[in-house]
C-alpha cells in the first residue's frame, strides 16, 4: 500500500509499505478515506522544534476512513462506517481520559504524524478509542476536519472561552483552518465577528462566512481598527494562534475582563506580556492544545445540520501533492487543503 512519508524537514516522498495484519483485540483496520493537511505535515511544528521526531514518518494528523475490520472486543463501531479519528493516542484509564479529557491524558502515548506514524497510508490498524462515528450527512472531507479544525475550535471557543451569544470576538487570520471554522462556529452562536486577512481577495470570502467585519493587517494595524469598532472598549475574547507577531496587539485589543485563548505561535513562540495590563484590566490567558473527542462529535452534528461546513482550497491525490505543499508555503490558501486517499 502506499504512504507518504516525511524523511527530512521539508523533504515528502512516497512509499510502498506493506498492508497492516489482521487488527488485535481492541484494534480496527481503517481504509483511510482523506487527510486534511497541516503545516506540521510539511516542516514540523513550529515551537516544538524542541521534541526529537523520528524519520521517515508517515504525515497526516487528522484524517477520516472507513472500518474495514474489526478485532475482538471492538464494539463501538462495525465494519462499513464513516468514522472520523482522534490523533493522539491516549490511555483511556487515566482519570482525565475517563472524564472525557483525553487531550489531559497523563499516559499519552504520542500524536500521530508528529510522534508516531500518521494517516497519510492506505489502511492502518488503530486502536477502537480513538475514532469517533460519523452521523450520516457527512462525508469522508468534513469528518476528516473534526479532529484538528473543528474540534481544536469547538474546544478553544466553548470549553475554554466560554464564548457567549452576543459576545464580540477577534479572529485572527480568518483565511486559516481553524480561522475559517472558528468565524463560522461563533457566528453561529449570535457573536459579533471581526476577523483579519493578509490580502483583500480574502475579505469577500471572509465576510461570506459570517465575518462582519474584516481587516487586512497588511494594510491597517488590527489593533487600531478593533478599538474603533468597539468604540475603544475592546472584544470579549481574542483567537489567537499567531504568536509573536499579534501578541500585544491581541492583549489590547481585550476589554476588562476579557479572555484571549490559544492554540498556536506560527510566527514565533516567545512574546512579552504587560503585567499591569494582565492585572489592571483582569484579563484571562487560556492555553488550549487539542480536543476531547465529544468536541469532534459536536462539530460533525453541526456539519450534518448545515449550521457550518468545510472551507476546502483545494483537494489533492498522491500524484498531485507537491501542489498541497507549493500552495501551504505561498501563505495563499483559505480553508483546508485536503488530500484524497482514493
Ligand atoms: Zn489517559
Amino acid at each position: 500500500m502506499r504512504a507518504l512519508q516525511l524523511v527530512d524537514d521539508r523533504k515528502l516522498e512516497r512509499v510502498e509499505l506493506p498492508e497492516p495484519e489482521a487488527p488485535a483485540p481492541g484494534e480496527v483496520t481503517l481504509r483511510v478515506k482523506a487527510v486534511a493537511l497541516n503545516h506540521i505535515d510539511v516542516w514540523g511544528w513550529r515551537g516544538m522544534a524542541f521534541a526529537k521526531r523520528k524519520m521517515p514518518l508517515t504525515i497526516g494528523a487528522e484524517a477520516s476512513g472507513i472500518v474495514e475490520a474489526i478485532g475482538p472486543g471492538v464494539s463501538n463501531v462495525l465494519p462499513g462506517q464513516l468514522v472520523s479519528i482522534y490523533g493522539a493516542r491516549t490511555c483511556g484509564r487515566c482519570h482525565h481520559c475517563v472524564a472525557g479529557r483525553d487531550n489531559l491524558c497523563e499516559n499519552v502515548g504520542g500524536v500521530h504524524g508528529f510522534h508516531l506514524d500518521g494517516f497519510a497510508q492506505e489502511k492502518i490498524n488503530i486502536p477502537a478509542r480513538q475514532l469517533v462515528l460519523a452521523p450520516p450527512g457527512i462525508d469522508a472531507v468534513a469528518a476528516a476536519l473534526a479532529p484538528v479544525t473543528f474540534g481544536t475550535v469547538e474546544h478553544m471557543l466553548f470549553d475554554n472561552a466560554k464564548l457567549q451569544p452576543g459576545e464580540t470576538i477577534l479572529i485572527h487570520a480568518g483565511g486559516s483552518g481553524i480561522g475559517s471554522a472558528a468565524i463560522q462556529l461563533a457566528k453561529k452562536m449570535g457573536c459579533i465577528v471581526i476577523t483579519t486577512v493578509g490580502s483583500d481577495d480574502k475579505i469577500e470570502r471572509a465576510k461570506a462566512l459570517g465575518a462582519d467585519h474584516v481587516i487586512n493587517y497588511r494594510v491597517d494595524r488590527f489593533e487600531g481598527v478593533v478599538r474603533k469598532l468597539t468604540k475603544k472598549k475592546g472584544v470579549d475574547v481574542v483567537f489567537e494562534h499567531v504568536g509573536k507577531d499579534t501578541w500585544a496587539g491581541s492583549m489590547f485589543c481585550l476589554k476588562r475582563g476579557g479572555r484571549l485563548v490559544t492554540c498556536g505561535s506560527t510566527s514565533g513562540v516567545s512574546a512579552e506580556i504587560n503585567l499591569m495590563m494582565l492585572f489592571q484590566q483582569q484579563l484571562k490567558l487560556l492555553g488550549s492544545f487539542g480536543c476531547r473527542m465529544e468536541n469532534m462529535a459536536n462539530a460533525m452534528q453541526k456539519m450534518a445540520r448545515g449550521l457550518v461546513h468545510p472551507v476546502i482550497d483545494t483537494e489533492v491525490t498522491f500524484d498531485t501533492i507537491e501542489m498541497a505543499l507549493e500552495r501551504m508555503e505561498s501563505r495563499q490558501v483559505f480553508g483546508k487543503i485536503v488530500l484524497r486517499m482514493d
